[in-house]
């Protein structure tokens, strides 16, 4: 039997417990020696050579507590080397290790335990981790892709909708990159469990899949491609830290966006046709550091917006259920106050949440005092944004009129 998985060799006597050794991949499996005896073979794709350890009477201890998570360390006696294994297969490691447990006693392995040439493992390639395809023309169309593929680049190579669905069957890819191509939309049901990184700039993207699963997705990048909205979609990958969607269409940035990304550290939204900032962006206490805003035809004067007061029961309740932390679902209230209580917004002034009567207010504001570093290209763009202002009652509007300078109602 043979396992691919990634491997450490520690020797006990020289590295005393501590090594700066990296786990790197490779193979290890069981074979059969000359004298008919079960030899442990270890081969790391960097090197050309297996090593093989005798196992009978050779085993000082099997650690297997990491097991369920594919780690594992066979200790050897002769020589005191640790073969620690990880980013194992774990039902094949759970194998592997009961294998060498009977081996080391001298006991029959199972018939199923077939014996691996030392010679084959040794003429084994390293497995293709990464792809890059810059034309068309290199486009493996027949051939497919590598299973093993971690990072997949495919550039200038006239992809357009519907995508060739094997991409996204590459279950071990973290990066994928299909820039510069003429992209429509992606297909529905992706499920990508390791992808950290999704790049599909410069396309011609109307929407982004509303099912789309990347539980590790920390940086995507939808620049330069032609949506119109800001797609709730987004607002789903709770992982994202990097968001760029510059040179789209987009006209609104929704006001809940830092509450339900709260890991988003870069956001750019330059080169769009967004007028007014929200408040969330502007109010601090989130992990965003840098905003990418130029090139948008943003407000330039103070106003007022909206002014609502005339409270309803309604408008309190909702309140009340913020308030409280009152738990909700679409079983238990009707679905469009479902959606209203996932959209409120804050008061700028005493912080209590506001629904549909509230009053809005549009006031430069210089976000460098928050922390977040902005990005402004222009020479005649300054550095304060027009942020938008909401307030649940009209002595916290009328407070708000006063900071920005505005007259009191
Ligand atoms: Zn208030």
């Amino acid at each position: 039997m043979k396992l691919d998985c990634k491997i450490k060799i520690q020797d006990r006597q020289r590295t005393n417990g501590s090594s700066t050794l990296k786990a790197a991949k490779g193979v290890v499996g069981l074979a059969k020696s000359n004298n008919d005896e079960w030899v442990l073979v270890v081969r790391l794709f960097k090197d050309t050579n297996a090593t093989q350890y005798k196992l009978r009477d050779n085993i000082q201890a099997l650690l297997h507590r990491c097991i369920n998570n594919g780690m594992a360390t066979i200790q050897i006696k002769m020589p005191p080397h640790d073969v620690q294994l990880c980013e194992a297969n774990v039902e094949s490691l759970k194998t592997l290790l009961s294998s060498v447990r009977l081996a080391s006693t001298g006991s029959n392995l199972p018939s199923s335990i077939k014996s691996i040439s030392i010679n084959a493992v040794e003429k084994l390639q390293r497995p293709a981790l990464q792809l890059i395809v810059n034309q068309a023309i290199d486009y493996p169309t027949l051939k497919g892709f590598p299973s093993t593929l971690e990072k997949l680049i495919i550039n200038a190579a006239h992809l357009r909708a519907p995508v060739d669905r094997r991409i996204f069957t590459l279950k071990n890819l973290h990066t994928l990159d299909l820039s510069d191509n003429n992209i429509t939309e992606l297909p529905s049901g992706i499920q990508m469990n390791h992808l950290h990184t999704l790049i599909i700039r410069s396309n011609q993207l109307k929407s982004f899949p509303n099912d789309i699963k990347c539980p590790m997705l920390k940086h995507l990048d939808l620049s330069q491609n032609q949506l119109e909205k800001f797609n709730v979609a987004l607002l789903n990958i709770s992982t994202l830290e990097r968001l760029n969607l510059s040179s789209n269409k987009i006209k609104f940035i929704p006001r809940i966006i830092l509450r339900v990304l709260p890991q988003l550290q870069v956001f750019n939204i330059a080169s769009n046709l967004v007028r007014v900032i929200p408040n969330s962006i502007a109010s601090g206490g989130t992990r965003l550091h840098t905003f990418h805003y130029d090139d948008n035809p943003l407000a330039t004067e103070k106003m007022i917006t909206c002014k609502r007061f005339n409270t309803t029961l309604l408008e309190i309740a909702l309140r009340v259920v913020i308030k409280y932390r009152i738990p909700y679902d679409f079983k238990s209230i009707p679905r469009t106050l479902c959606l209203l209580l996932d959209e409120y917004e804050t008061c700028a002034h005493c912080a209590s949440a506001c629904f549909i009567r509230f009053g809005e207010i549009i006031v430069p504001k210089q976000l460098s005092a928050i922390g977040v570093t902005v990005h402004v290209t222009a020479a005649n763009q300054s550095f304060a944004v027009p942020v938008q202002e909401r307030y649940c009652s009209i002595k916290c509007f009328n407070y708000g009129l006063r900071r920005a300078g505005m007259i009191q109602m």
